[in-house]
């Protein structure tokens, strides 16, 4: 019996899953266009390699940048380039940002593509160069860049790997799905994981609740050769999916406040991205679609899609039966976690693993707030211990150094203070409001220090100048005070020459 541990704070929710798992995969339709934002992490944009006019194939870069934490950009299918041009994005902010706009030609014609016959026979760099070239970023939601986080660098000793399969978000059933039609090709990338990091053990954490998915990879365990992979059920409980919980669950360690999980010998990736790590590796396919679910009452036929990425929402909504009225809120994402979108006009990106048509009844936090009245009821929900209602306080007076004292940065936007708080404040709008105003103070700084530093510098150059130039005339100063001396001396020597007898 595998020993199970818990973590503080949580809440049990409504799934809501059924409408859409209950529905068989299907592909979807190629659409007639894609939109790739180029904005990448730490708001540096990708380069753009295609120009308005051109024609590319499937799985063709298209936009770059040097930085390992921004994976190229690879086309989803042939088509010729529409433009380079500013569009919304599919972003809480909803700004707009360069994106390229590809028209499909309908042929879907591929790049060549080339796997590796064994992994085994690469070097784990190598294996990390190529997940990096496929574009492959974390699919559970934070896209963060995957070569990054399976790099924990030489002084982190890891010793265990764990996929998250924990899908606890309600209505979310993509990993669902992956699961019961691909369990091969998570197990696969698990072992190509192992291989990278060099541990023996990988923890493949999946909810109680999903016994389809748990028997489609018990099914494939035994079928295979992976050894060292344990499938783990585990509770049901929201929000045991997030990473830093999961790991406490599975292996009763906890991550440190301002720490990765490397820091405790875990490196945890979702299981969609391990899927993604073995197509890339085995096949050499770049990351170009993924599963998105596609529910809500606001949605005709709720199911899970095999979408390309770049697809306009609209387009996979069609294919769902369009919308059923009346839809109170677009949501990408979960209700938990997930944001409102003002239009299905913007695309799918490869951190999209929902789009939730919300009815009235399913929108949570739409409630008129009150006053809070220090209950405690989100400091009990909350899985990272920390005090919402201190940060709410602190936030809404913009007092951001408290905030920080009260470890803002550790929230994960799980929302569970949201859904317990009885007067309904909207919690982590606050806090996603005080999480920017930090960041954007913090890029502040950071711009002051930079032209501090130049400052200085031009300070410090021009005193060295100065001190410089002072050497200069010292010296020069010294040479014309000697000059005298020294004229003696030659006249010295010549009267000394002139008295000397020649030599016959
Ligand atoms: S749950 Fe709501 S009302 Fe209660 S302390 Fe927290 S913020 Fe205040
Ligand atoms: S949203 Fe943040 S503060 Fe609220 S319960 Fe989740 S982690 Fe805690």
């Amino acid at each position: 019996m595998f020993k199970l541990w818990s973590f503080t704070g949580g809440v049990h929710l409504d799934t809501h899953k059924e409408s859409s798992s209950r529905a068989p995969l299907q592909t979807a339709r190629l659409p007639k266009a894609l939109i790739y934002p180029l904005q990448g992490r730490g708001g540096l944009n990708a380069k753009p390699l295609v120009e308005p006019g051109e024609r590319v194939l499937k799985g063709q870069i298209i936009a770059r940048d040097d930085s390992p934490m921004n994976p190229p950009i690879h086309a989803a299918t042939s088509g010729v380039v529409r433009a380079v041009e500013e569009r919304p994005l599919p972003h809480p902010s909803g700004l707009s940002d360069l994106c390229i706009v590809i028209d499909a030609d309908g042929e879907d014609e591929s790049a060549e593509f080339e796997g590796v016959a064994d992994y085994r026979k690469l070097k784990p760099q190598e294996l990390r160069e190529r997940i990096h070239e496929a574009g492959i970023v974390g699919l559970g939601g934070a896209a963060f860049p995957t070569a990054v986080k399976i790099s924990p660098g030489e002084c982190r000793e890891v010793d265990t790997l764990i996929l998250n399969g924990a899908e606890c978000e309600p209505y979310i059933t993509c990993d669902d799905s992956l699961l019961r039609n691909f369990p091969d090709e998570v197990l696969g990338g698990a072992k190509i994981l192992m291989h990278i990091l060099r541990v023996e053990r990988c923890l493949l954490g999946i909810e109680s609740d999903m016994p389809e998915a748990i028997a489609a990879l018990e099914a494939e365990w035994q079928r295979g050769d992976y050894c060292g992979i344990e499938i783990v059920p585990v509770p049901a409980v929201y929000p045991t999916g997030g990473e830093k919980q999961l790991i406490k669950v599975l292996t009763g360690r906890e991550v440190p406040a301002k720490g990765i999980p490397a820091d405790i010998g875990v490196v945890c990736q979702n299981v969609g991205t391990a899927a993604a790590i073995y197509k890339a590796i085995v096949r050499g396919e770049p990351l170009i679609s993924r599963i998105v679910t596609v529910t809500g009452l606001g949605i005709r036929q709720p199911q899970n899609l095999l979408a390309r990425i770049g697809t306009p929402i609209a387009e996979l909504v069609e294919q769902c039966g369009g919308y059923t009225p009346p839809v109170q809120r677009l949501i990408l994402g979960g209700p938990m976690m997930g944001f409102a979108l003002p239009t299905d006009e913007l695309p799918i990106l490869k951190s999209a693993n929902c789009v939730l048509a919300a009815g009235p009844q399913e929108v949570i936090g739409d409630k008129q707030a009150m006053p809070c009245i220090r209950c405690g009821e989100c400091a009990n929900a909350c899985p990272v211990n920390l005090l919402p209602q201190q940060l709410y306080w602190y936030g809404r007076a913009d007092n951001l150094e408290r905030v920080l004292d009260y470890n803002l940065p550790d929230c994960i936007e799980c929302g569970c203070c949201d859904y317990v708080c009885p007067s309904h404040i909207p919690l982590v709008q606050y806090f996603r409001a005080a999480k920017s105003k930090v960041a954007e103070k913090e890029r502040e700084r950071r711009k002051a220090d930079h032209a501090r530093e130049r400052f200085e510098a031009r300070q410090a150059r021009k005193e060295r100048e100065k001190l410089e130039k002072a050497e200069i005339a010292r010296r020069k100063k010294a040479m014309l005070d000697k000059a005298p001396e020294i004229q003696q001396a030659m006249d010295k020597a010549k009267a000394l020459k002139a008295t000397e007898v020649p030599q016959i």
